[in-house]
């Protein structure tokens, strides 16, 4: 087996991130890549071929956070590269319309039923923004429910859940979202549809939509149960709300329609980002053609972004949905079969307790002995384990998400040799987690 080792400290990211902490806030741009969930030295990475990260220090990864989902393909993929080059040739940012955004958003509308019309936006966040705007604009109504342990990007209406559990109505989660902007949230358990019944008859005639992860993934993967989404979906119909499945993380990914090809429930409106975006920032809404035909310039309710549509992330999104037919799917689905069967072997082997949950090719471990349905469950297991797992793998050449509440990504390169690799690394980080003490 090829078995990597190498030394465990990092000097050059050391440095980076000595230097990045004196001109950026805790020297990263987005809070979970400075592992502080974790401790250590976070890798500050120079290329990424196929599975692997090449950091700066010069040690190669398998990559099993391939960029938090966007790196369906893996790295550098010669088409994706292609199409990108191709495009910069012709110029990077124009601020009129393109065909690209035209191909991209056809393409989309023909893989996803539900999406009558699309709107292409650049982040995530702006994507889960607008379309809580767009459906409070398009029913009148101000109220939102979420479900906690859901992240939506970093709208401050969507950064309130119920941190204790206790309180479920419009808790900032972070200091500068203001109790106004919170108020119209409602964060309740997910899973529980009762309680999804009991906030529309305690509101009734106030809440514009319900937002979900289609299958959330930012809890660690916790799917939905049976009948959940249906659920939300006529509580929906029935209360005049719209129903807004976030498939940011899901879309493109847990099959050729994302999440709603899994289980077929059928949105209002939409979100996507990261897949179609083939690493590049673009991102999206859309849905019912009568609601967004309330959305600017069509209907009242504005929207806009300079970089909406940029040429060059068109064209990396459509070459990588281009490429992900039913094969990538199906080779992906088996990758992701073969390290969870890897990960569960090894860990049952070292008798440590875990349950790992699976989401089509997403997947993630929970250290608990009991099935996780919810952010409550969540928060329960035996995050200390993961660090130490997690160190044990990145020391010898795996990079898993910082943070024991994330999905795992696979890509269509995950081959034979990166796969090995994760095999011969896992029996002495199965070991460290079980012998890791709080
Ligand atoms: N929605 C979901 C389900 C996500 O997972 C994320 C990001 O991880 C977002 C929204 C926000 O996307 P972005 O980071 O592109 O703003």
């Amino acid at each position: 087996m090829d078995s990597v080792s190498f030394p465990y400290d990092a000097p050059v990211s050391q440095t980076l991130f000595d230097r990045a902490s004196l001109v950026t806030p805790g020297g990263v741009n987005s809070p979970v890549r400075a592992f502080r969930a974790v401790g250590g030295t976070p890798r500050f990475m120079v290329s990424g071929t196929g599975p692997y990260l090449t950091d700066a220090d010069g040690r190669e990864y398998v990559d099993l956070v391939c960029s938090w989902g966007p790196m369906i393909l893996g790295h550098s993929h010669p088409a994706v590269i292609e199409a990108v080059q191709a495009a910069v040739a012709r110029g990077t940012s124009f601020g009129t319309p393109g065909e690209g955004e035209v191909a991209l958003a056809e393409e989309i509308v023909a893989r996803v039923a539900p999406v009558e019309q699309v709107r292409l936006v650049s982040s995530g966040t702006e994507a889960t923004m607008s379309a809580i705007r767009l459906a409070r604009g398009f029913t009148g109504r101000s109220k939102v429910i979420k479900f906690a342990g859901c992240y939506h990007g970093h709208v401050d209406a969507l950064l309130a859940a119920a941190g204790s559990g206790v309180a479920t109505f419009g808790l900032p989660d972070t200091p500068g979202v203001t109790g106004a902007q919170a108020g119209d949230t409602i964060v309740l358990p997910y899973n529980d549809l009762e309680a999804v019944h009991a906030a529309f008859h305690a509101n009734a005639g106030e809440i514009a939509c319900v937002i979900t992860e289609a299958s959330p993934g930012n809890m660690g993967v916790v799917p939905p149960r049976p009948g959940f989404n249906e659920g939300l979906r006529a509580a929906c119909a029935q209360n005049g709300a719209l129903y807004i499945s976030d498939e940011v993380m899901t879309g493109f990914r847990t099959s050729k329609a994302g999440w709603y090809g899994v289980d077929g429930v059928a949105p209002d409106l939409m979100t996507f980002g990261k897949v179609m975006g083939g690493g590049f920032p673009a991102a999206a809404f859309g849905g019912r053609e009568d609601v967004m035909a309330h959305l600017a310039p069509a209907g009242p309710v504005y929207q806009a972004g300079t970089l909406s549509g940029n040429p060059v992330a068109t064209a990396a999104g459509l070459a990588q949905l281009r490429l992900l037919d039913d094969a990538a799917y199906e080779k992906v689905d088996a990758v992701s079969q073969e390290i969870r069967t890897l990960v569960t072997d090894a860990l049952t082997k070292e008798g440590v307790a875990h349950r790992l949950q699976t989401a089509s090719n997403m997947f993630s471990v929970f250290f608990t002995a009991t099935e996780v349905r919810d952010y409550e469950d969540a928060k329960k297991q035996e995050a200390f384990r993961f660090n130490a797992f997690f160190h044990s793998m990145l020391s010898q050449g795996v990079y898993l998400p910082p943070s024991a509440f994330e999905s795992w990504f696979v890509s269509t390169a995950h081959d034979e040799r990166a796969i090995e690799r994760i095999a011969a690394a896992l029996p002495a980080a199965a070991r460290a987690a079980a012998e890791a003490t709080s």
